[in-house]
């Protein structure tokens, strides 16, 4: 092994520092002192002793990776800015899904651009995440009450995903036998396409139908119809939603968030679910995403709610605080008999909807449709004064036009004016007003369509074109936070409040094991606000987003060359949609070889409660394959399984380094035992910070994995979205990668269909992993790797005194992440992992991972961005709660009353005029005394899960509540 360090380091503090050097947190003296308590002599002598030689890249030594020298900072902005003088932006009026919008400033820069909302991590600890739980509950509350249900959820990935995962709550939730799902014929195509690439595997026949005729006669579970539709009807769905009940089917109503301030409820007219997207309030498009989806279902499907969902509870002292909802229906608690795999979603997009929300209130947001719904008129009667057809006459803001044989043209002379039409075929011609078209577009259309020169005058004020019997009184968010913040000193304080109620990223590290949340670098998000990549409609052509489809290749290339696998997809928008990609592929090629009867997944039981629940999405039957008492795959289990499903075998999902955090020696010998089954191998590389530059998945023996960008390649969190999760694949599955209806070079022609709506994911993020490959290098990731490894290693040393660290390689070692393990001591004191995690809030820190993949457990991943003084911190306040423990096994403390129950103490609980625990208020508030001069107080104390999921709750409650 060479023994030098793999990085160059400049002296501290010189200008030629690299940008792996801020990545990266401890500094080289820091690095040797935890080598030294670790036991190694470099950082590549640790690599060497904690991964199998049989998987390193090239044993010994890593083999190079290709790619460029690592670039500055300065370097890759000036890149970023060329790839964005690439694109151009043209006004967007394609529709489909997706409209311009006005990102208020005041949201965009405290919000968007703010590391306190987008660094934090999805809200499974209620106490320290008040802040985004109530800005979710008012995306909750504004989603219920435009589409008049009952209970909305916290975002879906996209609309497209929602409507699939409408299609299945639709079949668990109807008694009928039946298989069938009508949807349609004027929805959204790239709807469509997402819900046939979703019904296939599972036996459902997706038959589309022109429903302005009425509900065919087919037997259905389920009927999605589109509200306003694809081609801008508006039609009253409710004969269609009554025919949907009367055979006992669901009705789906997919609805434009928008339209629905205008336009009666979706609820109102009977609908059961509503799905759509929110990326009009306020989100920039960003060539597809991310954006947050949402779904809403009336009072009793609540317990089939894909996704998350924020209730509201009580904590200790009966005070009203928020949390997520009837946990127990979701994917890590029910893995194969989940109601979806949503994990990952759009929390930060939700958040920013919800926000638009606040900012325009209810009289604001009826005030821009009705502007929308003007300027469409406007349109349509300048363009039938010149005596072109506007196909509908009931239309909200999108018309279609019919040009017999000419839409190409119009479509070309409305880009030479700097517009973006829709061609819907050759002979009709979409347009879609939204809130930032002015008078000069509509002139721009209309000079377009009559080929003058000049700039045209549209029509003065029109009557309004929405059916009478459809139109909506304000008769939605009439809750306090979306009529009080109308000044912006107002709004921004309101945010500002949220935000300081949380801890994010910006304050404390956050050692979630499987999460990877390591520092997303300002240079790495400042681009994506920046218009040319914010402001392109995913499905403009693409010779306009030249720089961006630039950027798409160059990271599918890089992820490629640093995993070992020969095609990329970036189109899954999370780990999860990465799995069922992933998992389609591996289907699509065993039919493709004839052998479609093999539908087994083997998952090892320490597995991710995502990958079961992708596997059954994927129409396989999951067989779990038992774990040794090291934690590693049972090989004997193994063989067992797999001679019990002989012929039957489709694939194993085996996470690496394992969920528990080690190195298996095993890896190589569990990929030749399935292959040699005739099965293929999926790697899930959540874990990939622990080897990015020493091993190859593609290499040492796996067929297929998603990465999570949102982990190992710096996406921010977002406070549980937005995620991206690329599979990444060997030659032999390419050509069963997801494709899409509207682009053809998103995907292979023989592809599986999409999982996401849009052609390319969320490509509006994809800079931020494009620029930490391009700053880190080869030597700068390989570093990044290293120091991950080392700095789990050095807790799992230091804390080992005080905690049993569950399960080490053969050599002693973790990989880059340990799991203490607290059920003994539970066991002897009452006390629980979940106390010690309440306990680190008091001292400023964000717990670890409760409970996976081990109940009783703590799994930290420290990761290489915390420096030396971060790790001390955490190691500090770790070893004054174990001295707290032996107070309470001691008899110092009362087991109930004591320090580690009462956790997290409010300043309110600690400055009441009564005190009347056995501890003193110090003990409680200041445990160390660096607390005195920095300290985060909880604004809730300890929540109560049970009262909250017995008395659902999942809008803003009325003031009341908030009263002493
Ligand atoms: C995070 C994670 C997933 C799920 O990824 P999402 O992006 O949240 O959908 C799957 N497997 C493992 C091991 C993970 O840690």
């Amino acid at each position: 092994m060479p023994d030098q360090p793999t990085r160059n380091r400049a002296t501290d503090g010189g200008p030629a520092r690299d940008f792996a050097d801020r990545h990266i947190g401890p500094d080289p003296a820091a690095l040797a002192e935890m080598l030294k308590t670790v036991g190694y002599d470099s950082p590549a002598e640790l690599m060497a002793a904690a991964v199998p030689d049989s998987i390193l890249t090239a044993p010994g030594s890593p083999a190079p990776l290709d790619l460029p020298a690592a670039a500055s900072e300065t370097e890759a902005l000036a890149e970023l800015r060329s790839l964005a003088d690439r694109n151009t932006v043209r006004t967007p009026m394609i529709g489909r899904g997706y409209y311009d919008t006005v990102t208020p400033p005041v949201i965009l820069r405290n919000i968007m651009e703010n590391p306190a909302w987008y660094t934090a991590y999805t809200p499974y600890q209620p106490e320290i995440s008040q802040g985004r739980l109530e800005a979710l509950l008012n995306f909750q509350t504004m989603v219920s009450d435009l589409t008049g249900l009952a209970v909305s959820g916290a975002s879906l990935l996209d609309e497209a995903t929602a409507a699939a995962e409408a299609m299945t709550l639709a079949r668990r939730a109807t008694k009928s036998k039946s298989s069938t799902f009508i949807v349609d014929a004027d929805v959204f195509p790239q709807t469509l396409a997402v819900l046939r690439t979703r019904a296939e595997p599972l036996g459902i026949e997706v038959v589309v139908a022109d429903l302005t005729e009425g509900l065919p006669e087919d037997e259905a579970f389920g009927v999605l119809v589109q509200y306003p539709s694809s081609a801008g009807a508006v039609r009253d769905p409710r004969p269609v939603i009554d025919a949907a009940h009367d055979k006992g089917a669901m009705a789906v109503v997919a609805a434009d968030i928008l339209a629905l301030t205008v336009l009666r409820s979706p609820g109102e007219l009977g609908a059961d679910i509503a799905v759509g997207s929110t990326q009009r309030f306020g989100v920039p498009m960003g060539f597809g995403g991310p954006h947050a989806g949402y779904m809403s279902v009336r009072e009793g499907l609540q317990r089939q709610l894909p996704g998350r969902l924020v209730g509201v509870s009580v904590d200790g002292a009966g005070k009203t605080a928020y949390r997520l909802a009837l946990q127990t229906r979701e994917q890590h608690i029910r893995r194969e008999k989940a109601t979806s795999n949503i994990c990952t979603a759009q929390v930060l997009l939700a958040v920013m909807a919800g926000m638009y929300a606040v900012y325009h209130g209810p009289h604001g947001l009826r005030a821009i449709a009705e502007r929308v719904h003007r300027q469409t008129a406007r349109l349509a009667a300048g363009l039938r004064d010149r005596g072109f057809t506007v196909v509908h006459d009931d239309f909200f803001d999108t018309l279609r036009v019919r040009v017999p044989n000419g839409a190409a043209g119009k479509v070309e002379a409305a880009a030479e004016r700097g517009v973006n039409l829709l061609r819907v075929d050759d002979d009709t011609v979409g347009i879609s007003c939204d809130e930032t078209t002015t008078d000069g577009h509509l002139a721009a259309v209309l000079a377009a369509f009559s080929g003058g020169d000049k700039a045209e005058r549209p029509a003065p004020e029109p009557s309004s074109h929405l059916p009478q019997d459809l139109r909506r009184g304000v008769d939605y968010l009439d809750h306090e936070v979306f009529n009080t913040h109308r000044s912006e000193t107002s709004l921004l304080r309101y945010m500002r409040r949220l935000a300081d109620y949380d801890l994010a990223l910006d304050r404390t590290m956050i050692p979630l094991g499987s999460c990877t949340m390591k520092l997303n670098a300002t240079a790495e998000m400042e681009s994506v606000t920046w218009p040319e990549f914010a402001r392109l409609h995913p499905l403009a052509p693409l010779d306009q987003a030249a720089g961006t489809v630039s950027l798409v290749r160059d990271l599918e290339r890089w992820l490629a060359e640093v995993t070992g696998y020969d095609a990329v997809s970036l189109q899954p928008n999370a780990g999860s949609q990465g799995e069922l990609a992933g998992l389609l592929a591996i289907r699509g090629y065993h039919r493709g070889r004839g052998e479609a009867d093999r539908d087994v997944c083997l998952i090892p039981s320490s597995a991710h409660g995502t990958n079961a629940a992708s596997a059954v999405m994927a129409g396989m039957r999951v067989a779990v394959v038992a774990c040794d008492d090291s934690g590693n795959v049972d090989l004997e289990d193994l063989r067992a399984k797999l001679a019990k499903h002989e012929g039957r075998v489709a694939a194993i999902m085996v996470t690496y380094p394992s969920t528990h955090g080690v190195f298996e020696e095993t890896i190589t010998e569990v990929c030749d035992l399935v292959h040699g089954a005739g099965g293929q191998v999926y790697v899930d590389g959540a874990n990939f910070n622990a080897l990015l530059g020493w091993a190859k998945p593609g290499r040492f023996g796996a067929d297929v994995s998603h990465l999570n960008l949102h982990k190992t390649f710096c996406i921010p969190h977002g406070g549980g979205g937005p995620g991206v999760g690329p599979v990444a694949v060997r030659s032999h599955l390419a050509g069963y990668l997801p494709n899409h209806p509207g682009q053809p070079d998103a995907g292979p022609h023989t592809g599986v269909g999409p999982v996401s709506a849009a052609p390319f994911g969320s490509a509006g993020i994809l800079q931020i992993s494009w620029a930490y490959v391009r700053m880190m290098g080869e030597a700068g990731l390989r570093g990044a790797t290293e120091a991950a490894v080392l700095s789990a290693n050095y807790l799992a040393k230091r804390l080992e005194p005080y905690y049993p660290v569950l399960y080490t390689g053969d050599n002693g070692l973790v990989a880059h992440e340990c799991i203490i393990d607290i059920r003994q001591i539970a066991k002897k004191t009452g006390i629980t992992n979940e106390d010690v995690s309440k306990r680190l809030i008091d001292y400023g820190i964000h717990a670890p991972t409760m409970s996976f993949p081990v109940a009783g457990t703590l799994m930290v991943e420290p990761t290489e961005s915390e420096d030396l003084e971060e790790l001390e911190r955490f190691i500090e306040a770790m070893v004054a709660i174990r001295q707290e423990i032996d107070r309470v096994a001691d008899g110092k403390y009362d087991p109930e009353d004591n320090p580690l129950k009462n956790a997290p103490h409010t300043a309110e609980a600690l400055t009441a005029d009564a005190w009347e625990h056995p501890y003193t208020r110090a003990e409680g508030g200041y445990p160390v005394s660096r607390l005195r001069r920095y300290k985060y107080w909880a604004p809730v104390g300890r929540i109560d899960q049970a009262y909250g999921d017995r008395n659902l709750v999942c809008s803003c409650p009325p003031p009341e509540a908030f009263e002493e």
